[in-house]
């Protein structure tokens, strides 16, 4: 590993981008208790899955939003000269968006987007690091029963759309990084939890479902493995690495916690006190991942170590969403199709 110079964070200036979606918003509440010296300029497109509410409760004078577009050059020029640091959360997120609507806003979003922040960075020394938060998608799936794992040196083998324009992004990174020298450093993570998540993704989705005493559709035969990891956990995993990681270096994030999608569906049953009976299986997705699992070795080694294990978060996380109702209702306001795809038998 290669000796780096610790970076300071407290006193700076951060350029956010989607910090109104799930991660980024959750990152920036973490940051701000975390360096109460330091401040935030938020700059989101406001997609369906952004979500002002997700910040209401920020300190206002440490937190400016922008309305904007990662893709916009200038723009992005324009916010980096004035940040220390950059993280970048804009994308286009959901799979099966990516395979039942269209892959076009994921090209556009998560590759052009990339190009676009790279550019802007070639011409903003004052920016000392970019933290790009990339997925462990990007290396395809893994048998349930392997012993083996992903790590920063597997190679890219996207099964999905939104899979593939993640690894194109972080291809276009790596050259931008050889031949302009660019701070830039990539993470990979498996699936975060927690509250503000968007929900068409499986968590909010089951839990607003079981809720309703609706049914909880699973695909396949629902042992599709997941490698969870608390969203609180993953901010402070990006803050170790933009103290600790030497820019053009690449990072797995992984809390190790493996669960298929029906044991997280049944916990979330027990929650919510509904019966199993809710659980109904559906036709699967095509070219769904069997198993994500991604060794983090790497990062425990600059000292970073989880802290919200799913047995003790998952349950705040579904009475999380049972308490916030209004931030659901807001949240459904710009798209009530969600999941529209999935059809129940
Ligand atoms: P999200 O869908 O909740 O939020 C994405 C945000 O990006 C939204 O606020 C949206 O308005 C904004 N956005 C979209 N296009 C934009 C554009 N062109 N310009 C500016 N803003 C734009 O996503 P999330 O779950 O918070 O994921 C954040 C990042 O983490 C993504 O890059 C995703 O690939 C990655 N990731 C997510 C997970 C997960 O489990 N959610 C796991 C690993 C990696």
């Amino acid at each position: 590993m290669k000796r780096v110079n610790k970076v300071a964070l407290q006193n700076k200036k951060f350029l956010v981008t989607g910090g109104c979606g799930f991660m980024g918003a959750n990152f920036i509440h973490y940051l701000l208790k975390q360096y109460p010296q330091s401040s935030v300029l938020n700059l989101d497109l406001l997609t369906y899955a952004g979500n002002k509410e997700n910040l209401v409760d920020v300190p206002a004078g440490r937190c400016r939003f922008v309305h904007g577009d990662i893709c916009d050059v200038a723009l992005m020029k324009k916010l980096m000269s004035q940040a220390d640091v950059v993280v970048n959360f804009a994308a286009e997120t959901h799979v099966d968006r990516s395979i039942h609507v269209g892959a076009g806003e994921f090209l556009r979003t998560n590759i052009l987007g990339i190009h676009s922040l790279l550019e802007a960075l070639r011409v903003s020394p004052n920016v000392s690091r970019m933290l790009h938060v990339s997925t462990d998608e990007v290396w395809g799936d893994i048998a349930l029963l392997s012993k083996k794992k992903f790590n920063e040196r597997s190679s890219f083998r996207p099964n999905s759309p939104y899979a593939a324009s993640k690894a194109g992004a972080d291809l276009l990174i790596r050259s931008y990084v050889r031949t302009y020298r660019v701070p830039v450093i990539i993470s990979h993570s498996g699936n975060n939890f927690g509250p503000r998540q968007f929900p068409e993704k499986l968590i909010p989705f089951f839990v607003l479902r079981a809720m309703r005493d609706e049914p909880l559709p699973l695909y396949g035969d629902g042992c599709n493995v997941r490698d969870w990891v608390h969203v609180d956990d993953h901010s402070s995993a990006l803050l170790t690495l933009l103290r600790c990681a030497a820019p053009g270096d690449v990072y797995g994030i992984s809390s190790g916690e493996e669960y298929s999608n029906l044991e997280i569906a049944k916990r979330i049953l027990q929650i919510t006190k509904k019966p199993e009976s809710l659980l109904m299986f559906v036709t699967d997705r095509p070219a769904h991942d069997r198993r994500y699992a991604v060794d983090a070795s790497k990062l425990r080694k600059l000292g970073w170590r989880p802290k919200c294990s799913v047995s003790s978060h998952l349950e705040r996380t579904v009475r999380w969403y049972q308490q916030n109702q209004r931030w659901v209702r807001k949240a459904l306001q710009k798209k009530q199709d969600i999941n529209a795809h999935i059809v129940l038998t």
